[in-house]
């Protein structure tokens, strides 16, 4: 009896030290996993321009997905951003909305925290100020929304940097379908920890008729590098995937935005 009284209390003090030390949330980075999987999530009552852009972001990942061996989920509720759901995902999408209430938002930023990925276009990092979500701010890289150009428009893009590895097969300038494109104050460029990939040519001023941006540096794609995270401004309307050399830079974002245990799948 005392033996099994024993082996109880030191069970308790296992399962303690377990929970103490956060070994129940393990980065994903130390969780083998059989496949890459990625969550897509869009809402269906947004702009018509950005369901467009879902719809169809959801059919070119998904063929995507089978020739680049990854499993991708679209879901429409955004409910599915909770702790348990995320756990089963390496990489999640947010193809034209974000988070609505502060449950969902602390679940993302818990995954977030914890080693998991995140690829946004367009408008899913909109936010009406700054202090509107300031984690979400600060994780974006001190940055936010601050004017736009109307009506979309095709524009050229300059690469930054050849060598990283979505620039892989993409040409120093390319011109990118037609898209609303988002100017960012401050530019997320004078945050130290943000890498720029892709910058509004400035041969494109002035872009726009009604809503105009008439000069500045405006990145386009950049990431964060304290996290493993994409941020592309593409994504309005139902022509961004005509275009088979930004295709091919959606491609190599996912491969690129997967955790190191996935790499060698490139
Ligand atoms: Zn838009």
């Amino acid at each position: 009896m005392a033996l099994r009284i024993f082996a109880r209390f030191f069970g308790c003090i296992c399962l303690l030290v377990i929970l103490d030390c956060g070994l129940l949330y393990p980065s994903r980075a130390q969780r083998p996993r059989a496949e890459y999987r990625v969550l897509a999530v869009y809402s269906d009552k947004v702009e018509h321009d950005h369901v467009d852009f879902a719809h169809q972001a959801v059919r070119f990942f998904s063929t995507a997905a089978r020739k680049d061996h990854f499993s991708i989920t679209a879901t429409p509720n955004w409910d599915d951003l909770n702790t348990t759901n995320l756990t089963k995902y390496d990489l999640v999408l947010w193809l034209n909305d974000s988070p609505h209430t502060a449950r969902q938002r602390k679940a993302f930023e818990e995954y977030m925290e914890h080693g998991g990925g995140w690829l946004g276009f367009h408008v899913a990092a909109y936010t009406e100020s700054e202090t509107d979500w300031p984690w979400f701010t600060s994780f974006l890289g001190s940055t936010a929304f601050s004017n736009n150009s109307w009506p979309p428009l095709p524009a050229t893009l300059n690469v930054d940097d050849a060598s990283h590895p979505i620039a892989r097969g993409i040409p120093q300038a390319f011109l990118s379908p037609s898209n609303e494109w988002y100017v960012w104050a401050p530019s997320p460029r004078l945050h130290a920890g943000v890498q720029v990939l892709l910058t509004l040519s400035p041969s494109n001023y002035p872009l726009g008729l009604k809503d105009t941006i008439l000069s500045g540096d405006v990145p386009v794609v950049w990431t964060n590098t304290a996290y493993r995270m994409l941020y592309v401004n593409m994504g309005h309307g139902d022509q961004i995937f005509s275009s088979g050399v930004q295709n091919q830079l959606f491609e190599n974002a996912i491969l690129w935005l997967a955790p190191a245990s996935f790499k060698p799948l490139r």
